[in-house]
């Protein structure tokens, strides 16, 4: 009977591997398919500037609309459309519409587009970047470029010059997700980021919790030794708002201030926010 269950366990085993390859496999014809047919769209979400309340700019969030299934959510697409390729595709697609979105906006207001590491390893990011500037006419210290620490993981010396021809260029590099990967310290003194976004899950609880605080408190004091701009992601809470502005954080980013939106209600997003009078952030969340 133990032979017996072993070998079931094994065929159940083996059935849910190839499952799994199969769905993966469609889901691979199913994403070129939706490049070439616009399923996709970029939402923005707004990152403000705690000093004056300001909008500094809005974060772009790839958004799939899946003819069957609805919306699907890029954490579901995005590492598969990594592990075969089609990033280089999805994320030149990326780059060109936010670069021509931003155009349109009052020119203080930045655009932040994710780059995924596999986007490093294929030939020609740095064409990729400059013609999306070219054509939509942007200035290239308005496009900021999120990447995370898991370029520093293969092909880092090549990865970095990559960065400092990126940099050269006059975009600016921030790093996203802060604290999620590995040895994040040394990534940080290898490369001159222009901004540090401390991913949410250090954001989360602030308000009791003493040990998201205390690293909270270390990358304000980060920022500020490096001269850099310090992001806090997720930020929910009215509470959080206030506990960052103590901390002299740069700037914040979460559902609280903005959920990503998109492009047709940014100009009334904008408007909504500098008719205002000052502490456009401490009022309570009214997001749509
Ligand atoms: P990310 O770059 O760290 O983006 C922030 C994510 O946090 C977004 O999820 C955003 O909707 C979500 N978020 C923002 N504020 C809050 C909040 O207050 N609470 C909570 N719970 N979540 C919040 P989203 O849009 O689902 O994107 C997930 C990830 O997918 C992104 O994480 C990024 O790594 C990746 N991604 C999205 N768009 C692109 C893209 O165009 N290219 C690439 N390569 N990756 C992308
Ligand atoms: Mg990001
Ligand atoms: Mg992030
Ligand atoms: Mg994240």
């Amino acid at each position: 009977a133990a032979k017996a269950d072993g070998r079931s366990t094994f065929r159940f085993y083996e059935q849910s591997m190839r499952l799994a390859a199969e769905k993966r496999h469609l889901l691979t014809l199913e994403l070129r398919q939706a490049l070439n047919e616009g399923q996709f769209e970029l939402y923005y979400q707004p990152i403000f500037t705690l000093a004056d309340d300001s909008i500094s700019g809005f974060e772009a969030l790839i958004r799939w609309h899946h003819p069957q299934r609805g919306m699907v959510s890029p954490a579901e697409f995005i590492p598969v459309a990594e592990e075969t390729g089609l990033i280089s595709g999805i994320g030149q697609w990326v780059l060109r519409k936010a670069c021509m979105t931003a155009a349109r906006w009052p020119k203080s207001i930045k655009i932040s587009v994710n780059l995924s590491a596999a986007q490093f390893d294929q030939a020609g990011l740095l064409d990729t970047v400059v013609m999306a500037l070219e054509e939509a006419d942007l200035e290239p210290h308005r496009l900021e470029l999120e990447i995370t620490e898991s370029i520093f993981l293969s092909n880092s010396r090549q990865n970095i010059q990559l960065l400092y021809g990126l940099r050269d260029l006059g975009v600016r590099i921030a790093m996203d997700d802060f604290g999620t990967g590995y040895s994040s310290l040394s990534y940080l003194s290898s490369f001159p980021f222009d901004k540090i976004k401390i991913d949410r899950s250090f954001v989360s609880g602030i308000e009791v919790d003493t040990r998201n605080l205390a690293i909270i408190q270390a990358v304000a004091v980060l920022g500020a030794g490096f001269n850099i701009i310090t992001t806090a992601e997720g930020v929910e809470t009215a509470q959080q708002l206030t506990r960052l502005r103590h901390e002299q954080f740069g700037e914040v980013q979460g559902f609280l201030t903005g959920r990503p939106m998109p492009a047709s209600e940014i100009d009334t997003f904008i408007s909504s926010k500098s008719a205002s009078s000052s502490r456009v952030l401490n009022e309570p969340a009214s997001s749509a």
